[in-house]
């Protein structure tokens, strides 16, 4: 099941060049798997309106250019890389699992894997600030892929790292601070699940997704999903969420219900 977006505006009126870098960068496709790791740890609710509302689902390009900077910035570091013999570059595997009375095959790619090290590594681009909060969905996906490379490539499980690339960071910000990041490339290693805890979680998203695509009003988001800010606003639901108009939870809310 695809949610890919059919409907898109340029209410920003982003010059045609750059919406043509834009759309080269949406190449990425989980093919005929079931879900891609980016599908399994995304909020089933919004991925079950996604799917179901796709035809009436319309999107500005505006809201692209954090995923446009982003892809870019993980195709520079694939064509630096792709013909070096330490490492393997964007390496897309596809695993299945039995979920119940289904097969589910699960799609994902992972960025780098350093082979004398036998360590994967996932570039994000963020925020400096970011880089000092706990990411459980980097651990999350980190743990998914170590698996599934595992599975893939027929060797034990590799260690994994995020290398952080903070597209805000300030030099002057950075000097005599405890607390800012000291350097625009961080290193954060990833700590191992066992397979069991790595299965497990896993199917434990087959399921909500199951159940929210029967039903997706049953589902609730969390407070974490809907990015709910210290000043007490669901910043997911306001301002990036593109299934809000179909969204019982939000507008329930909205009403007083
Ligand atoms: S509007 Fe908020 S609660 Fe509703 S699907 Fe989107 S993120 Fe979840």
């Amino acid at each position: 099941m695809e949610d890919r977006i059919t409907h898109r505006t340029n209410n920003k009126m982003i010059p045609l060049d750059v919406l043509r870098g834009i759309q080269s960068t949406w190449t990425h496709s989980k093919g005929d798997a079931d879900y891609s790791v980016t599908e399994l740890l995304s909020p089933p609710k919004v991925r079950a309106l996604k799917i179901i509302n796709k035809e009436d689902i319309t999107e500005d390009y505006s809201d692209s250019i954090a995923t446009f900077i982003g892809t870019s910035i993980h195709k520079t570091i694939e064509d630096a890389n792709k013909d070096k013999d330490d490492c393997l570059t964007e390496e897309r595997m596809e695993v299945s699992i039995k979920a119940g009375d289904k097969t589910i095959t699960i799609s994902g790619t992972v960025d780098h894997y350093h082979t004398s090290n036998h360590l994967l590594t996932d570039y994000k681009t963020t925020g400096a600030y970011g880089i000092n909060y706990e990411k459980p969905e980097w651990t999350q996906q980190l743990n998914i892929y170590r698996w599934m490379f595992s599975k893939v490539k027929e060797k034990e499980m590799p260690d994994a790292q995020i290398i952080a690339i903070l597209k805000d960071w300030s030099k002057p910000r950075s000097i005599n601070s405890n607390t800012y990041p000291p350097s625009p490339v961080m290193v954060k290693p990833i700590a191992n699940w066992s397979e069991e805890e790595i299965i497990k979680f896993i199917m434990e998203r087959i399921a909500l997704h199951e159940k929210a695509i029967e039903n997706p009003q049953e589902i609730l988001c969390s407070d974490e999903e809907r990015w709910l800010s210290p000043k007490g606003v669901y910043n997911r639901c306001e301002h990036y969420c593109n299934v809000n108009k179909f969204c019982d939870q939000y507008i329930g809310e909205k009403n007083g219900e």
